[in-house]
């Protein structure tokens, strides 16, 4: 496709391709000539051709790329399971200080500092996960099951265990069917009971010798808490077997109940869900993983740890080695840190409690069917029509929409995840766009959005042929 540089309009005339904003490089309007350089010729070219807007135009340009994206700082965005919070700014401060980020090969004796805050942000997560110890390592949820995983298996090989099977609710995030198959075992998939929660019957059926795991998420994807915990947890443990805490929705629980006192032996922390820390867009996060004493001498190394008031790298006895290079995304950490330390316990708990209660709030003001409740810091309603359409026809009413189509349980499912970060009025402004996007006609649905930057966008063509960079704009 082509644009008009004098207008920046297409030139085939599509109008639902959206807003347009074009490259610095492409707006280029006086010729660059430098006729004398201080570097040696060899090193100059003529070809090299570089932009030179003036300041404001500069500045127009990148407020109009902001404004033709959506955020979490331009409104609402309530993807279920994705905890997509409001950062605040006091965390980016702390970890743009001069020193935050000290070169990880520097010495402990000379890295004092950041090795306190690791083992303080070590001991504060195992504090609110009721687990025993910490490591800071994995650098996202994903990897944080990966790792818990790995160390679940060194365990039960060190202990002469020979077990191949993990069991997973088929409500569960797809990366703990994938975490369990990369790290080797056979995945078990559990179907749910009538009630959306684990059926009991059906996992007592299920464990045997082979199981080394059941993964678990409480409250699981449909934000249901799983109120059999005790017995399930005595069901796996019973048959030998380890539980592992998904952690991703530990906002729901926050101050309140700990995955440890549940009975789970390990888990992983999103804390760039939970914990505010920036997410989205492939961005860095960190996904750090707790366990029980027994399962602590398989960690990663090194784990940080005090002695007479000196802070130490130690390799752990039974390590499974590294799962990240040097301390993980530390200045995530550094921003989880931040965030933990401001809150304290009370602020913590305000957190669960707000983000359960502008879930209930939310779903009480929309005219969707919620199959299951009660839930807690997120609903699944169910669209009567394609939730796709749904949700692209909710972008026009100026909300991000919720995570669609999933989990699977629930037909046509709009998962949604307010966070305890909204007013009443952002609720009641997200529960308009649910309801207007619910009354509008078929027409208005198939061919939304039309108010946005982009308008609808062939998303099987653009998964299947990406256009990676700007030049292919050309083609
Ligand atoms: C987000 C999420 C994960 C994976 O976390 P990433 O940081 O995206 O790898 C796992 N389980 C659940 C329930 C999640 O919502």
């Amino acid at each position: 496709m082509r644009y008009d540089q004098a207008t920046w309009t297409r030139e085939d005339g599509d109008e639902n391709a959206g807003s347009y904003e074009p490259l610095l490089a492409e707006k280029r309007s006086t010729e660059v000539t430098v006729d004398e350089s201080p570097l040696p010729d060899d090193l100059t070219r003529e070809s090299v051709e570089l932009p030179d807007p003036s300041e404001p135009e500069l500045a127009r340009h990148y407020t109009r790329l902001s404004q033709m994206n959506y955020g979490v700082e331009s409104g609402p965005f309530p993807l279920g399971s994705c905890t997509m919070k409001y950062n605040p700014k006091f965390t980016e401060d702390v970890a743009a200080l001069p020193g935050a980020g000290t070169h990880p090969a520097r010495s402990a004796a000379s890295t004092q500092g950041t090795l306190e805050l690791r083992h303080h942000l070590q001991t504060y997560l195992a504090r609110i996960g009721g687990m025993h110890s910490v490591t800071l390592q994995p650098p996202a949820g994903a990897a944080g099951e990966f790792t818990g995983i790995l160390v679940a298996k060194a365990y039960h090989e060190e202990h002469g265990n020979d077990r191949n099977e993990i069991i997973v609710p088929e409500s569960a995030h797809g990366t703990n069917f994938a975490s369990a198959a990369l790290a080797g075992y056979e995945v078990v998939s559990l179907p749910s009971a009538e009630d959306g929660r684990v059926d009991v019957d059906a996992l007592e059926a299920a464990v045997s010798d082979d199981t080394a795991a059941l993964m678990l998420t409480n409250p699981n994807t449909l934000g249901l808490f799983e109120r059999d915990i005790e017995e399930i947890a005595e069901i796996v443990h019973g048959a030998g077997g380890l539980l592992y805490y998904d952690g991703a929705n530990l906002n729901a629980l926050l101050g309140r109940v700990r995955p440890g006192d549940m009975g789970f032996d390990v888990m992983h922390y999103n804390v760039h869900k939970t914990f505010a820390t920036p997410h989205g867009g492939g961005g860095p996060g960190a996904g750090p993983v707790g366990v029980v004493e027994e399962l602590a001498p398989y960690l990663p190394s090194p784990q940080i740890e005090e002695r007479d008031g000196e802070y130490e790298r130690v390799e752990p006895e039974h390590t499974i080695g590294k799962v990240h290079g040097f301390a993980g995304n530390w200045l995530v950490l550094l921003k989880t840190y931040a965030y933990i330390a401001r809150l304290g316990d009370s602020g913590l708990t305000d957190t669960s409690a707000k983000a359960v209660l502008n879930a209930n709030y939310l779903a009480s003001q929309i005219e969707y069917e919620i199959p299951f409740s009660p839930f807690h810091h997120e609903f699944v309603a169910s669209a009567d029509r394609d939730a796709a359409d749904v949700a692209k026809r909710m972008l026009d009413y100026g909300v991000h929409p919720p995570t669609t189509k999933w989990p699977e349980i629930v037909d046509e499912a709009l998962m949604t995840e307010p966070t305890e970060a909204e007013t009443q009025a952002a609720l009641d402004q997200l529960a308009r766009a649910f309801n207007h996007a619910a009354d509008d006609g078929d027409e208005a649905l198939e061919t939304a959005p039309e108010r946005t930057a982009a308008g609808r966008i062939d998303q099987a063509d653009a998964a299947r042929n990406p256009r990676l960079s700007w030049q292919a704009l050309d083609d």
